[in-house]
């Protein structure tokens, strides 16, 4: 063990109190501490004139204080110190609350540095709780010292003693990882070096070069462990070649509708895949509604006409239960077993299926997570698919396909990733994107109101009704809730069904209802014999009724924009035109943009990309849905052209086969163990 793995309350002036608190900042081992990096700096270095200073800059000034300092106590609780200072070009006022102490220590007529923020309005400027001390001839203060994210019982003087502690400590013990060739090629200094630059940068630019090399490291690390679970199930695992059956075709032709090319172009990448006696690994990505279902179908054929068992897994019991009727309707009247799993069945019903499933009298299974539970057994489980697979970590993914010995894998999604990207994240899997609606399909309307047109919308969704097309109305909320002014799907629900619509058949679902009472909700809203259904996301994902055709999602503001675009993707999916309405209750900026876009594209790429920029990738990826390790450094989406060359420098690395031995990677390979295994637990290289 490294001294770096050592328990931060070990590091000199620590001790179990404040480990305590360090942890929750995720700060448990001296690396951490090593590697938290400063959410800003101070810069010391020079004096401003408070005349150029703009508004919430933080500067250093030097000041002379012109009279002595006033104290106010405008009220209860509150003293208000000030003193009047000024520079070479102009006048400022100093002001600090409940600090009264202070005022002895300003004399009038002396000189003193003070750091602080500025605040400038038509009273003039203002500094507020600055820092100060007398100034004795020339600037002695700290060059840039950082100023860290801190947590309850921990000030930004202790967290950065804690650093300048733990630096003089062990920054020894940190190796240098890359190797020595890149190092050179792209001038990077001595790894302890940039980590010291992250704290105390030398300047402003030093600061960014070792971010930047540290950020490089990182990523050339992520890839380089993603390229080689990629070769590692290329070339190691071999499965079953499921080559294309000559029954395909003719299933293909006799499907009501015709494929797109773009569904050709995916499923004839499948099929050559499968056909390989290794392992595919294939992520098809494709905008809600382009039809990836149909994909998984045929694809779950040719493995059963191979003699193969077949397994869909989705996020979520609705949709789980949607793809085993599109099955049993698909392969009605053929020699085909498909069944269904879930945790909701009866335990007579669930012990049934698993132990036709592990005698290999199921050909295909559709299911949950309950697919992923130690009991389920397959005979023969030659190709396993998720659907919606950004609901689900790799960690699961990886699971569903340890049930066969090397089974294909499909992982499907609509999460609209921008592609670069895509390829790092996905780089263990290939990529087939489905990139075209099926023909027909009309522009989805998308309107945002707020609820002064309640009414109104209400009118709309009647007279679509009466024109033979259902609706959907999502609520953030199941039930009301007295914190928060949102509208509940229940309270909605007994509201409407009374009033505005109690002639048409109105239906509550949310996920809180047992399983048969959903299913049985979703079946009749598919049958037609519900004309609105009111419910929560839980038809976020998946969900096909071509027949509806408007989604009234209230309370939108409440929505991120990855997830009104799924919504808004339950309409749309037949012929008739739809009709996307977004009541928003929110007056903020950042909600208004979010509706903006919703109303200027149906196109799943452009939102994703939009809601980086809204949210920032911290957000997005936050979750660690997409089963990546995470970085501390690197961020996915600002550093992508250093992200593009750490990519090029791992495949040219992989390509020679000797980085696997070679004492010069040896480091390298510690770290890609490291960052896979400790969060992911499912890569160990040797
Ligand atoms: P998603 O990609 O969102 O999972 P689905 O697979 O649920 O989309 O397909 C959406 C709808 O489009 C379904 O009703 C499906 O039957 C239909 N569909 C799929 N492919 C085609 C096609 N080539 N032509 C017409 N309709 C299609
Ligand atoms: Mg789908």
């Amino acid at each position: 063990m490294s001294g770096l793995d050592t328990s931060v309350q070990y590091i000199k002036g620590v001790g179990p109190k404040k480990a305590y608190r360090l942890k929750r900042l995720g700060l448990e081992r001296v690396e951490d501490i090593l590697y938290y990096l400063p959410k800003d700096y101070e810069d010391k270095r020079k004096i401003s004139l408070l005349a150029e200073g703009r508004y919430d800059d933080r500067n250093l000034y030097k000041v002379t204080v012109k009279s002595s300092p006033s104290l106010t106590k405008p009220r209860r609780g509150l003293r208000i110190l000030k003193v009047q200072v000024e520079d070479d070009s102009a006048v400022a006022q100093l002001v600090w609350f409940n600090q009264d102490y202070l005022r002895d220590r300003l004399i009038p007529g002396r000189e003193y540095l003070v750091y602080g923020k500025l605040k400038k309005d038509s009273f003039g400027i203002q500094i507020h709780n600055s820092e100060f001390k007398p100034w004795d001839g020339k600037n002695t203060s700290q060059g840039i010292t950082p100023v860290y994210g801190l947590t309850e019982g921990i000030t930004n003087k202790e967290m950065t003693k804690i650093l300048k502690t733990a630096m003089d400590e062990y920054l020894q013990d940190v190796k240098n990882v890359l190797p020595r060739d890149i190092s050179l090629k792209y001038n990077f200094i001595e790894k302890k070096e940039a980590i010291k630059q992250i704290h105390y940068p030398n300047s402003p630019e030093s600061l960014i070069e070792a971010r930047n090399q540290l950020a490089f490291e990182e990523l050339l690390v992520l890839q380089l462990g993603l390229l080689r679970l990629k070769k590692t199930n290329a070339t190691n695992k071999s499965g079953v070649s499921m080559p294309k059956h000559e029954y395909i075709d003719r299933f293909i032709e006799n499907l009501e509708f015709e494929l797109t090319d773009a569904q050709k172009k995916v499923l004839s990448e499948i099929m050559a895949n499968m056909g390989r006696e290794s392992q595919m690994n294939r992520l098809v990505q494709g905008d809600v509604g382009s039809g990836k279902t149909i994909i998984g179908i045929i694809a779950m054929y040719n493995a059963v006409l191979n003699g193969q068992q077949a397994a869909m897994m989705a996020p979520t019991e609705i949709l789980a239960l949607q793809h085993y009727e599109s099955l049993v309707k698909a392969f009605n009247n053929m020699d085909i077993k498909v069944a269904f799993l879930s945790g909701n069945q009866t335990k007579k019903d669930k012990e049934l299926v698993l132990l036709e499933l592990a005698k290999g009298k199921i050909d295909i299974i559709v299911g949950t997570h309950a697919l992923i539970q130690t009991k389920v057994a397959f005979n023969r489980l030659g190709l396993a698919i998720t659907d919606e697979q950004h609901r689900f970590g790799v960690r699961q993914r990886l699971t569903l396909s340890d049930k066969g010995v090397s089974p294909d894998v499909i992982v499907m999604t609509a999460t609209p990733i921008p592609r670069t990207l895509a390829l790092i994240l996905y780089g263990d899997l290939d990529i087939s994107i489905i990139d075209e609606l099926p023909p027909g399909r009309q522009e989805i309307k998308t309107y945002a109101v707020d609820n002064s047109m309640e009414e109104r919308i209400y009118k709309f969704i009647s007279k679509q009704i009466e024109e033979g097309r259902q609706a959907y109305i999502v609520c953030p909320l199941i039930e009301e809730s007295e914190k928060l002014e949102v509208i509940s799907a229940e309270e909605l629900y007994v509201r409407l069904k009374n009033s505005v619509f109690n002639d048409h058949e109105v239906a509550l679902l949310h996920g809180r209802m047992n399983q048969r009472e959903k299913d049985s909700i979703m079946i009749e809203f598919k049958n037609r014999r519900v004309d609105i259904l009111i419910s929560t996301t839980v038809i976020e994902v998946g969900v096909n009724v071509p027949n509806a055709s408007i989604m009234l999602i209230m309370n939108a503001e409440r929505f991120g924009l990855a997830q009104l675009h799924q919504l808004r993707g339950r309409v749309g999916r037949g012929g008739y035109q739809s009709h996307c309405i977004l009541v928003n209750n929110s007056s903020t900026k950042l909600s208004r943009e979010r509706m903006r876009i919703m109303q200027s594209t149906n196109d799943g790429f452009k939102i994703s990309e939009k809601d980086l920029e809204l949210r920032g990738p911290g957000e997005f990826f936050g979750t660690r849905q997409h089963g990546i390790p995470e970085l501390r450094i690197a961020n996915l989406i600002r550093d992508i052209d250093i992200l593009k060359s750490a990519q090029k420098e791992a495949i040219s690395i992989v390509n020679n086969e000797s980085w696997i031995t070679n004492d010069e990677y040896s480091s390298i390979r510690e770290s890609i163990n490291k960052l896979f295994s400790a969060k992911t637990d499912e890569i160990i290289l040797n």
